[in-house]
């Protein structure tokens, strides 16, 4: 509507425009005419009058003249007054003549003195007038008309003048009239064209208009419009093949968001426009898809859950956050990745039983702006938080923390949360078969009598302690245990006494070491231990703590009867008796091997000259 009413302005503006270039012209030449006409009969009058006064003295009633001028005056409306001014020549040879036959202003001085015509118009607020003084000049045209004849003067000097005042007035009235006429003309012109205009555009106005809504609504992804026009011809079919378009677009648009959104689990962005959203799932699949193919290759959970960080980190911009796997058996939480301090928000005991963790507890999305104090596991009350939890299988769950400084960061991250469960999606069961491979990969690399490390095991490892050490200049102690006379355990007892011997003195083990030392049944009752960076003494001490401990075992045999079993230790430290692990387990073996044939039941540091002992 607005682009008809500057259409409408536009011709309305020309228009009158043309109106106003009119009516200046028509002014114009309309004063110029008036002027000219009233110029016209100045000189025509003077004419008479020359004509006149001429007559009067050639026959000799030149007394009589005044009546004549004023009879000219008297039948013309239009001049105001007329008077006669003589010259010098004429006053010296005939007199001052009448009364008003003198100067009477500066115009009639200059005429007689240039002997040049004078024009002026006088305008005011009521009257214009037109003065006009013209010369009489002594000629002598050969005709019966010769003032040289009677005038004592040479051919050309100026003998009199005569000023009229001609009262143009009328001049102006009838241009305003006639500008008022050629207003009103094109003012009914103006308002003609301006309805005719307004009448014949207003359609077009409408189409476009709606035209306009429609291509506004298609831009938010709405193709339901309903093109119309009261326009027939070319107008008709555009509005025809739009509503055509339109509704193919809508349909396709349709079918695509349906189909897509199939392959989004949990639904994608909700909008009102399907193309923004075609292109938002396409693109989320697509970053989904690429994520999972990379994943599918990594070698283990760990590198899984490190592209997740990554993700959460680059596509999502989080910079506070914690990562934290649970067991679900044991509710047992384990911190796997936090960007600094200030993301971990919980409780410590929740590390130990994570039921009080209010999102992995509903397995549902905690946002702390839900509800004020909403998980009462958060170290602070004021903590902003939105904590994401997802069930990878029925042993464990994952979930994230992040925190943010301000309600609306929070409300930015929860527009994210789920794009982040598709990532969480793709990578469970990728990260299922990585728990399954894994547990494979521990049960093929441990004892499973003992649930001890195998051989297997540290042959697979032992390149990568060795380099572990030689960076951090790590040390061990290395140890090998071995039963005394265990044979007979089985041969007297039976196997199922010699299994629980060998299970006993491995809990014995397990329970004498640390976290960073290393237990292995090595063979039938023969086990290695590494103890991690331990000197002299206190490897020893372990040593005698096993050694103890075990000794002190009873184990009953039936009827009453109970054994007590011992055992013999070898130890050699790596790297001080041999540069590789190997050899020092091999130095143990010699020292347990000196222990067994000098008594067995004891503690045996391997030392270089043991090769040459008879011992040995
Ligand atoms: P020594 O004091 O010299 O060590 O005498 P020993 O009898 O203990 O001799 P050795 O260490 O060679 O004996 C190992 C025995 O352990 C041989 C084998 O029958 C038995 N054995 C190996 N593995 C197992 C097992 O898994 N269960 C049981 N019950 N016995 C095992
Ligand atoms: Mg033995
Ligand atoms: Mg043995």
């Amino acid at each position: 509507m607005r682009t008809k009413l500057k259409l409408l302005f536009i011709v309305a503006i020309m228009l009158l425009g043309l109106t106003a270039a009119t009516i200046i012209n028509i002014s114009l030449n309309f004063r110029d005419y008036s002027i000219e006409s009233a110029i016209e009969k100045s000189k025509m009058t003077a004419t008479i009058v020359k004509d006149g006064l001429t007559a009067h003295m050639v026959n000799g009633i030149m007394d009589k003249r005044e009546y004549f001028l004023n009879q000219i005056s008297a039948n013309n409306k239009s001049v105001k007054s007329l008077w006669l001014v003589r010259s010098e020549h004429v006053i010296k040879q005939y007199g001052e003549g009448l009364n008003e036959e003198t100067v009477r202003d500066a115009i009639d001085k200059k005429v007689l003195s240039t002997g040049e015509t004078v024009r002026k118009i006088i305008e005011s607020p009521n009257d214009i007038t037109l003065r006009v003084t013209i010369p009489y000049k002594a000629t002598v045209d050969g005709g019966s008309t010769n003032c040289l004849s009677c005038h004592e003067a040479k051919r050309g000097d100026t003998l009199g003048a005569i000023s009229m005042e001609f009262d143009i007035s009328d001049m102006r009235t009838s241009g305003m009239i006639t500008i008022l006429k050629i207003l009103g003309i094109n003012m009914l012109f103006l308002i003609i064209v301006l309805f005719l205009l307004n009448h014949y555009v207003t359609p077009y106005m409408k189409l476009f208009s709606n035209l306009q809504s429609g291509i506004k609504k298609a831009y938010s992804g709405d193709f339901t419009h309903n093109f119309k026009t009261t326009v027939g011809g070319d107008a008709k079919n555009i509005v025809d093949q739009m509503n055509t378009l339109f509704s193919k677009m809508q349909e396709t648009f349709g079918d695509i968001k349906y189909n897509l959104a199939t392959f989004i689990p949990q639904g994608c962005v909700s909008s009102a426009d399907p193309l923004h959203e075609a292109k938002t799932i396409i693109n989320e699949l697509s970053d989904v898809y690429k994520f999972k193919k990379t994943i599918e290759l990594d070698a283990s959970k760990a590198e899984v859950y490190k592209r997740i960080i990554d993700i959460l980190k680059l596509k999502y911009n989080l910079n506070n956050f914690a990562f934290y796997e649970t067991n679900n058996i044991t509710n047992e939480r384990t911190l796997f990745f936090n960007t600094d301090e200030s993301a971990l928000i919980c409780k410590d005991k929740i590390d130990k039983d994570a039921s009080d963790c209010r999102a992995y507890r509903t397995k549902s999305v905690t946002i702390s702006t839900e509800f004020p104090n909403l998980c009462q596991s958060c170290l602070s009350d004021k903590q902003n938080y939105v904590c994401i939890p997802f069930t990878i299988n029925k042993d464990i769950s994952l979930t994230i923390s992040i925190t943010g400084e301000t309600e609306d960061e929070i409300e930015e991250i929860t527009s994210h949360i789920t794009s982040i469960k598709h990532y969480f999606e793709a990578a469970k069961p990728v990260i299922e078969s990585q728990i399954l491979m894994g547990k494979l990969r521990d049960t093929s690399l441990r004892d499973g009598m003992t649930g001890l490390h195998n051989r297997r095991f540290l042959e697979e490892t032992i390149d990568q302690i060795m380099s572990k050490s030689e960076r951090n200049s790590d040390t061990y102690s290395v140890m090998m245990l071995d039963v005394d006379f265990f044979k007979m355990v089985n041969d007297t007892y039976g196997h199922d006494i010699g299994d629980k011997v060998i299970v006993e003195l491995a809990c014995v083990i397990k329970e004498s070491i640390r976290e960073a030392d290393l237990a292995i049944r090595y063979g039938g009752e023969e086990f290695v231990l590494l103890l991690h960076n331990a000197n002299n003494e206190g490897a020893l001490e372990v040593a005698k703590k096993i050694h103890a401990a075990f000794a002190n075992l009873k184990f009953q045999v039936g009827s009453g009867e109970v054994l007590q079993k011992t055992i013999s230790i070898g130890i050699a430290k790596f790297p001080t008796d041999g540069d590789t692990i190997w050899k020092c387990i091999k130095y143990a073996d010699t020292a347990l091997y000196v222990a067994k044939n000098t008594g067995r039941n004891k503690i045996v540091e391997f030392t270089a000259d043991m090769f040459e002992s008879e011992d040995f």
